[in-house]
């Protein structure tokens, strides 16, 4: 992977424009994800850079701190999302010094946040995060256990263990974590087996509950899928979504669905196994919205999580979901 400095020139901190984090104040370290997941939409923006490269804003930090000592700027952020479109736990050093400067220019001024990663969180992360848990939810995205699913799929990420001791440190320390198994993928992570594997594993560890969201399709991700996957796989999720039209689904104006009777069957088998092991499965609204009844948890976790953040008088009125 090859590093690039860049220096961002426009405001740090932008609001979200799509489904559930809309209005939500956001920041990525990196442009570009040296995970490079074969789903990943954010590698089809216009603006992303080569498979390959990273661009990190070198300047973060610094610009961070010049937009949050402006007083009517302070005044109406009170809480981020961290990773819309990369990781701030990719392995570069220069990456993860980036992340830890930025991360204390919140911290330092009381302001909270949330991260999703599927990348390893070096331990002196945890030891930060540790003297202020109330202002963080990290939510870690694992969505199987299977190394081959890892390699085909994510082959850039942390591993499997890796991301269960990521979650077993964070709460540790006492940091509100989730697990986002995202995206479910037909025929290959949600059968019976792989699932109760993924629910021991995540049970042991004290994870109460989970967010599941399947597949869904943009253009450019089938290009992806096309190009990196073996063509077996890429067959049965190519097969997945023909016929279906491309539609409006969250921030994506071109995308395809997974069959809603496919999806509700297997959110049937998640949410049936879940309970079997004391697990609230919770299914992600914007990814489906054909499906009633279903709850957001995309911005700050789960209600539980939520609601534990209100009782400490954090701010959250900005996130409609
Ligand atoms: S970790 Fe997230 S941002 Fe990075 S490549 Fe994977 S899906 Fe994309």
């Amino acid at each position: 992977m090859k590093l690039t400095e860049v220096d961002r020139k426009s405001r740090v901190l932008t609001k979200a424009q799509f489904g559930c984090l809309r209005n939500a104040y956001t920041i990525n370290i990196t442009r570009g994800c040296e995970f490079t997941c074969v789903y990943c939409y954010a590698r089809g923006y216009p603006d992303a850079p080569f498979c390959g490269e990273v661009q990190l804003y070198r300047n973060l930090p610094q610009k961070l701190t010049e937009e949050l000592d402006n007083p009517r700027r302070r005044s109406v952020i009170h809480r981020v999302v961290f990773n819309t479109a990369s990781d701030s736990f990719q392995t570069h050093p220069d990456i993860l010094e980036i992340t830890y400067r930025t991360m204390m220019v919140f911290l330092e001024r009381g302001i909270g946040f949330s991260f999703l990663t599927k990348g390893w969180i070096p331990n002196r992360f945890i030891e930060l995060f540790s003297d202020f848990p109330e202002l963080i939810v990290s939510r870690i995205g694992l969505v199987s256990t299977s190394n081959r699913y890892r390699d085909l799929f994510e082959p850039n990420a942390a591993t499997v263990s890796e991301r269960l001791q990521n979650i077993e440190r964070l709460q540790n320390v006492g940091v509100k974590t989730e697990v986002r198994i995202d995206p479910i993928i037909p025929f290959y992570t949600d059968d019976e087996e792989s699932i109760t594997k993924l629910f021991k594993a995540l049970i042991t560890i004290g994870i109460k509950t989970v967010s599941l969201s399947y597949l869904h399709l943009r253009p450019a991700i089938l290009n992806q899928l096309k190009r990196e996957l073996p063509p077996t796989e890429f067959n049965v999720l190519q097969s997945c979504f023909e016929n279906k039209p491309w539609t409006v689904v969250g921030s994506s104006t071109r995308s395809k669905l997974i069959p809603a009777s496919l999806r509700k069957k297997g959110y049937n088998r998640f949410k049936h196994l879940a309970k079997k092991f004391g697990i609230a499965a919770l299914i992600c609204s914007c990814k489906n919205p054909d499906l009633p009844g279903q709850q957001c948890s995309s911005a700050f976790g789960t209600e539980e999580i939520r609601s534990s953040l209100k009782e400490k008088s954090i701010q959250l009125s900005l996130f409609p979901c």
